[in-house]
């Protein structure tokens, strides 16, 4: 795999952000697979099709790619809130792959893919109008929270410099699967309370410790007042999804 961004055709394009994108796409043309199912390429997206950079030619999935010069943090600028509300409701959000390059060398640092079934409203954060004076005054834009998405749904493919193979990635992806079952609504909490188990930060744990987050799960959610027996509903959502299992008398373990 060839880290190093393509050069070719880019000197027509005179912002730096155009070359980027450009750059960054054709880059995913030769390098990006499916991992959803076995096909080694993906396609660009046809121009008209707005949010979709690229589609799987085997399966059809959706893939969205958002390139940045900055080493990731924990939020990601992306497109304009109500729309991206609605693709979340309407469970059409695409897959995503965000890349993070380095300008200077132009090359590619890191690459990691957020499934479309761990986006919750959660990771969402609605951005301040643009100001009366700029060119789109009024419009809204999104961040993408990315502590908000579960450390299993930021499935690597490129981590300092070293590229995960295919079958790595399709396993890790493969493993959430389960979520894609469940409804958008119910989803959400599902994705809050895997955060924080996973959030804990190991493999055993009990259910006063997810209890210790009770405060964190209400801001997120709220409208409902029975967040205590919500948890331990989603913890039974993540056992029959095969995430974890329960060992008894309040303790769990990951899987
Ligand atoms: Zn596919």
């Amino acid at each position: 795999m060839d880290l190093n961004l393509p050069v070719e055709g880019l000197e027509r394009y005179k912002s730096s952000s155009q070359r980027a994108r450009i750059g960054t796409e054709a880059w995913g043309v030769i390098n990006f697979f499916c991992p959803s199912c076995q096909s080694p390429h993906l396609e660009i997206a046809p121009r008209n099709t707005a949010a979709l950079d690229y589609l799987c030619p085997v399966c059809s999935s959706t893939f969205q790619l958002k390139s940045q010069s900055k080493a990731f943090g924990s939020k990601i600028l992306d497109a304009a809130y109500s729309e991206m509300r609605r693709a979340i409701l309407e469970d059409r959000t695409p897959n995503l792959f965000v890349l993070h390059y380095d300008l200077a060398q132009w090359a590619v640092r890191t690459v990691i893919l957020i499934p479309h079934f761990a986006f919750a409203l959660s990771a969402l954060e609605r951005r301040k109008p643009l100001s009366p004076t700029a060119r789109r005054a009024g419009w809204v834009g999104c961040n993408i929270l990315l502590e908000k998405i579960p450390t299993d749904a930021r499935i690597p493919i490129i981590e300092a410099g070293r590229m995960r193979s295919p079958s790595e990635v399709r396993l890790a992806y493969r493993r959430l699967r389960p979520l894609e079952e469940l409804k958008v609504d119910k989803r959400g909490w599902t994705l809050d309370v895997l955060n924080v188990v996973r959030g804990l930060d190991k493999p055993d744990f009990s259910l006063s410790e997810v209890y210790a987050h009770v405060s964190a799960l209400a801001k997120m959610h709220p409208k409902n007042a029975h967040i205590r027996d919500k948890i331990r509903q989603q913890l039974q959502v993540l056992r029959d999804l095969g995430l974890l299992e329960f060992l008894g008398d309040g303790s769990y373990r990951l899987r």
